[in-house]
């Protein structure tokens, strides 16, 4: 969707001129890249429709700068397709128990711990995880592994074979011990059924939650739609959450699913990790859509994981040329922390596109580290000592060759000597010149 809606709005772009067909081409194009991502024939045709007359209505062809207002016309009503404002999910209740429902591989376990782990870090929040999916005994197993990694506890029954009764006993045992909130992730099948549909229909009965969440795969395309409607006709539910927005498929789910259940989509999984947690902005996800990269929420990702005390020790070492290796592997770790890299990366505008076939990942950094690990601690702090013989045996205790480590050693120079330059304000309007 997003390369066949580049190609629409290039026309316009840049151009500083714009005539009556490019217009009409130009929706033309924009209308097929909606279909072409599954988005429902009428709702794409009163896409267009509103966007030819609002661009009638603001004398899109009279003004200086054609191209840049066609585009805004197109981002605003694709944002308001999509929903508008971002909405959160209710937390009112003591405990709130939050209702997790969708096909088999949509992402609902793995969901269900982001959504702990992204409630816990708001420190006023103490979740709890139920596990009702009975059917698989690794399906328990991995609630635990997920609840051992964000250190939230997990409630579970094994020799239960009754969802319903879990999900209760789950909530009473949040009530016993302080949980505020209970996250009930439940079983899926891979096709909507009617066993599915009763068993989900009667734990959202039975325990009345605050906010029962619909998990969809942004993969599935058309099918996304008839699945979101088919849990709404029987749940209901409060939001929709998108999973695998890291893929390929971005954005034609997001759009037939708020046209046709109508409900908000609150937030958006960008990746297998923990922290692949985005809430869902509109406005954002039409910029990446028409191809303009997820600039803000890479920033405000980068900000909240950026301990600033950490930064003001580093800008410290830095003006007084103490930066070491040490320093260089908290940096490495710091990005490890915000997520995949190729994540990352797809935010920054135009990027996304050239890195494609570049696989980069995690362990890029490996080698890095294990010749820092290698180093003494002297070593570390002091790059100036280093020598051949030093080389030799870092190169031998990280497995790595001493070209290796001159490598690193020369891009450690080379990083110092940026950052010191930086550190004039260069910084400040870097991150400036980003959020612009
Ligand atoms: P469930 O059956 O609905 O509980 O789905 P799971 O949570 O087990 O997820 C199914 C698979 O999708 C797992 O391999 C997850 O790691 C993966 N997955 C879940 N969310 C995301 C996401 O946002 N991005 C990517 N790339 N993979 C995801
Ligand atoms: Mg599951």
């Amino acid at each position: 969707l997003s390369d066949k809606l580049d190609k629409a709005l290039h026309v316009l772009k840049g151009h500083g001129s714009i005539t009556e067909v490019n217009v009409a081409e130009t929706l033309k194009e924009v209308r097929r890249a909606l279909l072409d991502a599954d988005v429902n024939f009428k709702i794409a045709k009163e896409f267009t429709n509103k966007v030819k007359e609002k661009a009638l209505g603001q004398n899109v062809l009279t003004t200086l700068q054609p191209g840049q207002l066609m585009v805004k016309i197109v981002k605003d009503e694709l944002t308001e397709l999509m929903g508008g404002d971002a909405e959160g999910i209710n937390l009112s209740g003591n405990p709130s128990v939050i209702l997790m429902s969708g096909l088999q591989g949509s992402g609902k376990t793995t969901f269900s711990g982001k959504l702990a782990n992204y409630l816990k870090n708001k420190k006023t929040k103490k979740p709890l995880l139920v596990a009702c999916d009975v059917y698989r005994p690794a399906a328990i197993d991995q609630l635990h592994v997920v609840g051992e990694q964000i250190g939230v506890e997990v409630f579970s029954d094994r020799g239960n074979n009754d969802p319903v009764a879990i999900s209760k006993a789950g909530i009473a045992h949040a009530k016993a011990n302080g949980h505020n909130v209970v996250i009930i992730d439940t079983a899926g099948r891979l096709a909507v059924d009617e066993a599915m549909m009763t068993e989900i229909s009667n734990i959202h009965k039975a325990i009345e939650p605050q906010e029962t969440l619909f998990v969809v795969d942004s993969m599935t395309g058309q099918d996304a739609v008839n699945t979101a409607k088919a849990f709404n006709d029987i749940l209901n539910f409060d939001g929709v959450i998108l999973t695998k927005l890291d893929g390929d498929t971005r954005g034609g789910a997001a759009i037939s699913i708020k046209s046709v259940v109508n409900k908000p989509i609150k937030f958006i999984g960008t990746g297998e990790k923990m922290e692949a947690i985005d809430v869902f902005y509109p406005s954002r996800m039409a910029d990446r859509i028409l191809g303009m990269g997820d600039v803000v929420s890479l920033v405000e990702r980068a900000q909240e994981q950026y301990d600033e005390e950490e930064a003001r020790k580093l800008q410290k070492k830095i003006a007084k040329n103490q930066f070491g290796f040490d320093d260089f592997l908290k940096q490495i770790q710091q990005i490890k922390k915000m997520g995949n890299m190729k994540d990352l990366i797809g935010m920054i505008p135009g990027a996304g596109k050239m890195m494609k076939d570049v696989d980069i990942d995690d362990d890029a950094f490996k080698g890095i580290e294990a010749i820092i690990h290698s180093m003494t601690p002297t070593e570390r702090s002091n790059p100036g000592l280093m020598n051949a013989s030093r080389k030799k045996r870092i190169a031998k205790g990280s497995g790595t060759s001493v070209q290796e480590v001159n490598q690193l050693l020369k891009q450690f120079t080379q990083m110092s000597k940026m950052m010191k330059m930086m550190q004039g304000g260069g910084g400040k309007r870097m991150m400036q010149m980003m959020k612009n």
